[in-house]
Protein backbone atom coordinates (compact mmCIF):
# COMPACT_ATOMS: atom_id res chain seq x y z
CA UNK A 1 0.00 0.00 0.00
CA UNK A 2 1.07 3.27 -0.87
CA UNK A 3 0.00 6.40 1.83
CA UNK A 4 -0.36 10.25 0.37
CA UNK A 5 -2.14 12.93 1.66
CA UNK A 6 -4.92 15.20 -0.38
CA UNK A 7 -6.36 18.78 -0.10
CA UNK A 8 -10.48 18.52 0.45
CA UNK A 9 -10.46 20.72 -2.56
CA UNK A 10 -7.97 18.54 -4.54
CA UNK A 11 -10.16 15.47 -3.46
CA UNK A 12 -13.40 16.88 -5.06
CA UNK A 13 -11.57 17.49 -8.13
CA UNK A 14 -10.21 13.98 -8.07
CA UNK A 15 -13.64 12.43 -7.61
CA UNK A 16 -15.18 14.61 -10.09
CA UNK A 17 -12.88 13.26 -12.95
CA UNK A 18 -13.37 9.99 -11.86
CA UNK A 19 -17.64 10.39 -12.09
CA UNK A 20 -17.11 12.45 -15.57
CA UNK A 21 -15.55 9.31 -17.14
CA UNK A 22 -17.06 6.35 -15.54
CA UNK A 23 -20.10 4.90 -14.24
CA UNK A 24 -20.37 6.08 -10.59
CA UNK A 25 -22.26 4.71 -7.61
CA UNK A 26 -22.41 6.99 -3.92
CA UNK A 27 -24.61 8.00 -1.35
CA UNK A 28 -27.50 10.17 -2.29
CA UNK A 29 -30.60 11.16 0.15
CA UNK A 30 -33.20 9.79 -1.89
CA UNK A 31 -35.93 11.00 0.73
CA UNK A 32 -37.01 11.28 4.30
CA UNK A 33 -38.93 9.04 6.83
CA UNK A 34 -41.81 9.76 8.55
CA UNK A 35 -39.51 11.35 11.38
CA UNK A 36 -38.24 13.82 8.98
CA UNK A 37 -34.72 11.95 8.82
CA UNK A 38 -33.32 11.80 5.68
CA UNK A 39 -33.17 8.52 4.22
CA UNK A 40 -29.82 7.53 1.84
CA UNK A 41 -28.90 4.95 -0.99
CA UNK A 42 -26.09 4.01 -2.71
CA UNK A 43 -27.47 4.61 -6.51
CA UNK A 44 -26.27 6.53 -9.39
CA UNK A 45 -24.78 10.03 -9.27
CA UNK A 46 -23.46 12.29 -12.05
CA UNK A 47 -21.77 15.02 -9.67
CA UNK A 48 -19.64 15.04 -6.43
CA UNK A 49 -22.39 17.33 -5.04
CA UNK A 50 -25.15 14.83 -5.70
CA UNK A 51 -23.22 12.61 -3.40
CA UNK A 52 -23.51 12.97 0.93
CA UNK A 53 -20.27 11.83 2.05
CA UNK A 54 -21.33 12.29 5.34
CA UNK A 55 -24.72 10.20 4.82
CA UNK A 56 -25.88 8.45 8.10
CA UNK A 57 -27.05 5.08 7.28
CA UNK A 58 -27.85 3.51 3.88
CA UNK A 59 -30.74 0.73 4.41
CA UNK A 60 -28.86 -1.66 2.22
CA UNK A 61 -24.94 -2.03 1.92
CA UNK A 62 -23.43 -2.47 -1.64
CA UNK A 63 -23.89 -6.25 -1.62
CA UNK A 64 -26.87 -5.28 -4.23
CA UNK A 65 -23.89 -3.78 -6.76
CA UNK A 66 -22.58 -7.15 -6.63
CA UNK A 67 -24.76 -9.90 -5.79
CA UNK A 68 -28.53 -8.27 -7.27
CA UNK A 69 -31.36 -9.71 -5.24
CA UNK A 70 -32.31 -11.56 -8.61
CA UNK A 71 -30.73 -12.12 -12.19
CA UNK A 72 -30.78 -14.34 -14.74
CA UNK A 73 -27.80 -16.64 -14.64
CA UNK A 74 -28.73 -18.35 -18.10
CA UNK A 75 -31.18 -18.52 -21.26
CA UNK A 76 -32.01 -21.59 -23.33
CA UNK A 77 -33.47 -21.60 -26.96
CA UNK A 78 -34.75 -24.26 -28.28
CA UNK A 79 -35.00 -25.02 -32.05
CA UNK A 80 -36.11 -27.97 -34.05
CA UNK A 81 -34.32 -30.57 -32.42
CA UNK A 82 -31.16 -28.62 -30.79
CA UNK A 83 -31.16 -26.09 -27.91
CA UNK A 84 -28.72 -22.82 -27.46
CA UNK A 85 -27.66 -21.36 -24.08
CA UNK A 86 -26.72 -18.11 -23.67
CA UNK A 87 -25.03 -16.28 -20.63
CA UNK A 88 -23.93 -13.11 -20.12
CA UNK A 89 -21.72 -11.91 -16.90
CA UNK A 90 -20.25 -8.17 -18.59
CA UNK A 91 -20.27 -5.16 -16.24
CA UNK A 92 -19.56 -1.91 -17.23
CA UNK A 93 -16.48 -0.29 -15.45
CA UNK A 94 -17.92 0.97 -12.69
CA UNK A 95 -16.46 3.19 -9.47
CA UNK A 96 -18.06 3.33 -5.95
CA UNK A 97 -17.39 6.03 -3.82
CA UNK A 98 -18.23 6.12 -0.24
CA UNK A 99 -17.86 3.19 1.29
CA UNK A 100 -17.26 2.64 4.99
CA UNK A 101 -15.07 -0.26 6.16
CA UNK A 102 -17.64 -2.75 7.52
CA UNK A 103 -19.01 -2.76 3.95
CA UNK A 104 -15.42 -3.09 2.60
CA UNK A 105 -14.92 -6.17 4.62
CA UNK A 106 -18.29 -7.87 4.10
CA UNK A 107 -17.47 -7.64 0.12
CA UNK A 108 -13.90 -8.98 1.66
CA UNK A 109 -15.90 -12.10 3.11
CA UNK A 110 -17.97 -12.54 0.13
CA UNK A 111 -15.03 -12.77 -2.06
CA UNK A 112 -14.43 -16.30 0.22
CA UNK A 113 -16.96 -17.56 -0.85
CA UNK A 114 -17.98 -16.55 -4.68
CA UNK A 115 -14.14 -16.42 -5.85
CA UNK A 116 -12.47 -18.41 -3.21
CA UNK A 117 -14.93 -20.68 -2.37
CA UNK A 118 -15.33 -24.44 -3.79
CA UNK A 119 -17.92 -22.80 -6.43
CA UNK A 120 -16.46 -19.57 -7.84
CA UNK A 121 -19.33 -17.42 -9.63
CA UNK A 122 -18.77 -15.63 -12.27
CA UNK A 123 -21.08 -13.34 -12.39
CA UNK A 124 -19.75 -12.13 -8.73
CA UNK A 125 -16.09 -12.37 -9.94
CA UNK A 126 -16.85 -10.10 -13.13
CA UNK A 127 -18.62 -7.40 -11.01
CA UNK A 128 -15.69 -7.28 -8.32
CA UNK A 129 -12.98 -6.81 -11.93
CA UNK A 130 -15.16 -4.03 -12.89
CA UNK A 131 -15.29 -2.24 -10.08
CA UNK A 132 -13.06 0.40 -8.83
CA UNK A 133 -13.64 0.59 -4.91
CA UNK A 134 -13.31 4.35 -3.19
CA UNK A 135 -13.99 3.77 0.79
CA UNK A 136 -13.95 6.27 3.61
CA UNK A 137 -13.82 6.37 7.22
CA UNK A 138 -16.36 7.56 9.31
CA UNK A 139 -17.61 8.42 12.98
CA UNK A 140 -19.33 5.53 14.37
CA UNK A 141 -22.89 5.48 14.83
CA UNK A 142 -24.79 5.00 17.99
CA UNK A 143 -25.17 1.27 17.02
CA UNK A 144 -22.36 0.07 14.69
CA UNK A 145 -20.60 -2.59 16.40
CA UNK A 146 -17.98 -3.90 13.65
CA UNK A 147 -15.06 -2.54 16.07
CA UNK A 148 -16.23 -5.69 18.34
CA UNK A 149 -15.72 -8.23 15.24
CA UNK A 150 -11.92 -6.05 14.13
CA UNK A 151 -14.35 -4.79 11.27
CA UNK A 152 -13.52 -1.47 11.71
CA UNK A 153 -10.25 -0.81 9.68
CA UNK A 154 -10.08 -1.88 5.89
CA UNK A 155 -6.93 -4.46 4.76
CA UNK A 156 -8.30 -5.53 1.38
CA UNK A 157 -10.57 -5.37 -1.85
CA UNK A 158 -10.62 -1.61 -2.01
CA UNK A 159 -8.47 0.20 -4.52
CA UNK A 160 -8.44 3.92 -2.26
CA UNK A 161 -9.25 4.87 0.96
CA UNK A 162 -9.62 8.13 2.43
CA UNK A 163 -9.39 9.42 6.36
CA UNK A 164 -10.33 12.76 7.41
CA UNK A 165 -7.24 14.08 9.42
CA UNK A 166 -8.92 17.81 9.74
CA UNK A 167 -7.72 20.23 6.56
CA UNK A 168 -6.66 17.02 4.07
CA UNK A 169 -7.03 13.51 3.43
CA UNK A 170 -4.71 10.71 4.33
CA UNK A 171 -5.38 8.41 1.41
CA UNK A 172 -4.50 4.24 1.46
CA UNK A 173 -4.02 3.66 -2.72
CA UNK A 174 -4.30 -0.33 -2.84
CA UNK A 175 -4.41 -0.58 -6.26
CA UNK A 176 -2.34 0.16 -9.48
CA UNK A 177 -5.45 1.73 -10.85
CA UNK A 178 -5.88 3.97 -8.22
CA UNK A 179 -2.96 5.22 -8.33
CA UNK A 180 -2.96 5.97 -12.16
CA UNK A 181 -6.60 7.43 -11.69
CA UNK A 182 -4.42 9.68 -8.70
CA UNK A 183 -1.65 10.52 -11.10
CA UNK A 184 -2.87 13.89 -12.29
CA UNK A 185 -4.08 15.44 -9.25
CA UNK A 186 -1.98 17.22 -6.65
CA UNK A 187 -1.20 14.55 -4.27
CA UNK A 188 2.19 14.43 -2.01
CA UNK A 189 3.85 12.18 0.89
CA UNK A 190 2.35 12.59 4.35
CA UNK A 191 4.33 14.41 6.63
CA UNK A 192 5.24 13.22 10.02
CA UNK A 193 2.56 15.26 11.44
CA UNK A 194 0.11 14.01 9.01
CA UNK A 195 1.09 10.43 10.28
CA UNK A 196 0.48 11.90 13.40
CA UNK A 197 -3.17 12.93 12.91
CA UNK A 198 -3.94 9.56 11.14
CA UNK A 199 -2.55 7.17 14.27
CA UNK A 200 -4.90 9.87 15.90
CA UNK A 201 -7.78 9.34 13.83
CA UNK A 202 -7.35 5.89 13.94
CA UNK A 203 -7.37 5.76 17.35
CA UNK A 204 -10.26 8.29 17.71
CA UNK A 205 -12.30 6.11 15.86
CA UNK A 206 -11.45 2.84 17.86
CA UNK A 207 -12.38 4.26 21.28
CA UNK A 208 -15.99 5.66 19.84
CA UNK A 209 -17.60 2.65 19.44
CA UNK A 210 -20.70 2.91 21.78
CA UNK A 211 -21.78 -0.43 21.14
CA UNK A 212 -19.74 -3.64 22.01
CA UNK A 213 -20.58 -7.21 21.54
CA UNK A 214 -18.82 -9.53 23.15
CA UNK A 215 -18.31 -12.30 20.62
CA UNK A 216 -14.76 -13.90 21.92
CA UNK A 217 -15.76 -17.05 22.37
CA UNK A 218 -19.05 -16.95 20.84
CA UNK A 219 -18.70 -20.59 18.83
CA UNK A 220 -18.29 -22.39 21.63
CA UNK A 221 -21.15 -21.03 23.43
CA UNK A 222 -23.14 -21.48 20.35
CA UNK A 223 -22.27 -24.80 20.77
CA UNK A 224 -23.12 -25.28 24.78
CA UNK A 225 -26.84 -23.28 24.42
CA UNK A 226 -27.96 -25.28 21.19
CA UNK A 227 -30.93 -25.94 23.66
CA UNK A 228 -31.29 -22.65 25.33
CA UNK A 229 -34.46 -21.06 26.04
CA UNK A 230 -33.46 -17.96 24.04
CA UNK A 231 -34.00 -19.23 21.14
CA UNK A 232 -37.75 -19.50 21.96
CA UNK A 233 -37.46 -15.98 23.72
CA UNK A 234 -36.07 -14.70 20.57
CA UNK A 235 -37.35 -17.04 18.05
CA UNK A 236 -41.40 -16.01 19.26
CA UNK A 237 -40.48 -12.32 17.74
CA UNK A 238 -39.59 -12.96 14.61
CA UNK A 239 -42.16 -12.47 12.12
CA UNK A 240 -40.24 -14.80 9.42
CA UNK A 241 -39.84 -11.42 7.09
CA UNK A 242 -36.31 -11.92 5.92
CA UNK A 243 -35.86 -8.42 5.52
CA UNK A 244 -32.34 -8.99 8.22
CA UNK A 245 -30.86 -11.21 5.35
CA UNK A 246 -31.90 -8.74 2.93
CA UNK A 247 -30.37 -6.11 4.06
CA UNK A 248 -27.35 -7.29 5.30
CA UNK A 249 -23.75 -6.70 3.67
CA UNK A 250 -22.88 -10.66 3.77
CA UNK A 251 -25.92 -12.52 3.57
CA UNK A 252 -26.06 -14.68 0.48
CA UNK A 253 -28.20 -17.50 0.16
CA UNK A 254 -30.05 -17.84 -2.97
CA UNK A 255 -32.63 -19.78 -4.26
CA UNK A 256 -32.36 -20.78 -8.10
CA UNK A 257 -35.28 -21.15 -10.35
CA UNK A 258 -36.22 -22.19 -14.26
CA UNK A 259 -38.67 -20.90 -15.98
CA UNK A 260 -39.70 -22.09 -19.04
CA UNK A 261 -42.06 -20.61 -21.88
CA UNK A 262 -45.82 -21.49 -22.26
CA UNK A 263 -44.47 -22.07 -25.96
CA UNK A 264 -41.53 -24.45 -25.09
CA UNK A 265 -38.89 -22.71 -27.24
CA UNK A 266 -37.38 -20.77 -24.50
CA UNK A 267 -36.70 -20.64 -21.01
CA UNK A 268 -34.48 -19.29 -18.33
CA UNK A 269 -32.71 -19.14 -15.08
CA UNK A 270 -32.78 -16.61 -12.52
CA UNK A 271 -31.49 -16.42 -8.51
CA UNK A 272 -32.72 -14.50 -6.13
CA UNK A 273 -31.47 -13.98 -3.00
CA UNK A 274 -33.60 -15.99 -0.07
CA UNK A 275 -33.26 -16.24 3.72
CA UNK A 276 -33.00 -18.74 6.00
CA UNK A 277 -35.79 -16.76 8.30
CA UNK A 278 -38.54 -17.56 5.45
CA UNK A 279 -40.43 -20.47 6.65
CA UNK A 280 -39.85 -22.73 3.07
CA UNK A 281 -36.49 -22.19 2.97
CA UNK A 282 -35.20 -25.50 4.81
CA UNK A 283 -38.44 -27.33 3.48
CA UNK A 284 -37.55 -30.31 0.74
CA UNK A 285 -39.31 -32.33 -1.86
CA UNK A 286 -42.33 -33.91 -0.42
CA UNK A 287 -43.04 -31.20 2.10
CA UNK A 288 -40.43 -31.95 4.70
CA UNK A 289 -39.15 -29.13 7.05
CA UNK A 290 -35.46 -29.18 8.47
CA UNK A 291 -36.79 -26.28 10.40
CA UNK A 292 -40.21 -25.76 10.84
CA UNK A 293 -39.99 -23.60 13.69
CA UNK A 294 -39.66 -19.78 14.31
CA UNK A 295 -37.01 -20.33 16.61
CA UNK A 296 -35.50 -22.85 14.74
CA UNK A 297 -34.89 -20.16 11.85
CA UNK A 298 -33.71 -17.83 14.00
CA UNK A 299 -31.14 -19.81 15.51
CA UNK A 300 -29.95 -21.11 12.31
CA UNK A 301 -29.26 -17.35 11.05
CA UNK A 302 -27.17 -16.79 14.48
CA UNK A 303 -25.09 -20.21 14.05
CA UNK A 304 -24.73 -19.29 10.53
CA UNK A 305 -23.08 -15.85 10.90
CA UNK A 306 -21.23 -16.46 14.00
CA UNK A 307 -20.44 -20.23 14.10
CA UNK A 308 -20.58 -22.06 11.13
CA UNK A 309 -18.34 -19.45 8.95
CA UNK A 310 -16.08 -18.88 11.89
CA UNK A 311 -15.37 -22.49 11.96
CA UNK A 312 -14.30 -22.65 8.48
CA UNK A 313 -13.11 -19.43 8.25
CA UNK A 314 -11.76 -18.15 11.03
CA UNK A 315 -13.94 -15.28 11.08
CA UNK A 316 -18.12 -14.48 11.71
CA UNK A 317 -19.65 -13.90 8.69
CA UNK A 318 -21.15 -10.46 10.57
CA UNK A 319 -19.34 -7.31 9.67
CA UNK A 320 -21.16 -5.68 12.46
CA UNK A 321 -23.21 -3.51 10.49
CA UNK A 322 -26.10 -3.36 12.15
CA UNK A 323 -28.31 -3.31 9.49
CA UNK A 324 -30.27 -6.28 10.14
CA UNK A 325 -31.48 -4.60 13.52
CA UNK A 326 -32.25 -1.14 12.36
CA UNK A 327 -34.54 -2.93 9.65
CA UNK A 328 -36.02 -5.53 12.21
CA UNK A 329 -39.78 -4.94 11.96
CA UNK A 330 -39.65 -7.03 15.56
CA UNK A 331 -36.88 -5.26 16.88
CA UNK A 332 -34.49 -8.24 17.25
CA UNK A 333 -30.87 -6.85 17.36
CA UNK A 334 -27.61 -9.28 16.88
CA UNK A 335 -26.37 -6.96 20.42
CA UNK A 336 -29.52 -7.95 22.08
CA UNK A 337 -29.17 -11.99 20.89
CA UNK A 338 -25.75 -12.22 21.57
CA UNK A 339 -25.79 -10.42 24.85
CA UNK A 340 -28.73 -12.74 26.11
CA UNK A 341 -26.64 -15.23 25.50
CA UNK A 342 -23.60 -14.09 27.40
CA UNK A 343 -26.06 -13.95 30.38
CA UNK A 344 -27.10 -17.48 29.77
CA UNK A 345 -23.12 -18.45 30.03
CA UNK A 346 -22.42 -16.49 32.90
CA UNK A 347 -19.73 -14.58 31.06
S1 LIG B 1 -25.80 -9.88 10.58
FE1 LIG B 1 -26.58 -7.79 10.86
S2 LIG B 1 -24.88 -6.67 11.78
FE2 LIG B 1 -24.02 -8.55 10.92
S3 LIG B 1 -23.36 -7.99 8.83
FE3 LIG B 1 -25.45 -8.78 8.65
S4 LIG B 1 -26.77 -6.96 8.79
FE4 LIG B 1 -24.73 -6.36 9.54
S1 LIG C 1 -35.98 -8.98 10.12
FE1 LIG C 1 -36.50 -9.53 12.25
S2 LIG C 1 -38.62 -10.31 12.08
FE2 LIG C 1 -37.78 -10.32 9.98
S3 LIG C 1 -36.89 -12.38 9.75
FE3 LIG C 1 -35.22 -11.07 10.47
S4 LIG C 1 -35.23 -11.34 12.71
FE4 LIG C 1 -37.23 -12.08 11.96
Amino acid sequence: MIYKVITKAEFKKFVSSLIRDNQTIGPKQVDTDKDGRPIYHFVEVHSYDEMDLDYTITYYSVKRFFLPFREELSRFEFEEYDWRQKIEYRVHPRVIIGVRPCDINGLAILDRIFIEGAYPSPYYIARCRNTFIAGMDHEPLEDCFCESLDQHAVRDVFNLFRSDIGNKYYLTINSSKAFSFLKNFNISDPSKLDDQKYIERRKHIKKSFKTRVEVSGLPSFLDIEFKSPIWDKWGDKCLNCGTCAMVCATCCCHGVEETIDVGLKCSHKERSLYSCSIVDFAEVAGGHNFRPGRSDRLKYRFYHQYRGFAENADQPICVGCSRCGRACPAGITPEDVINDLGLETGE
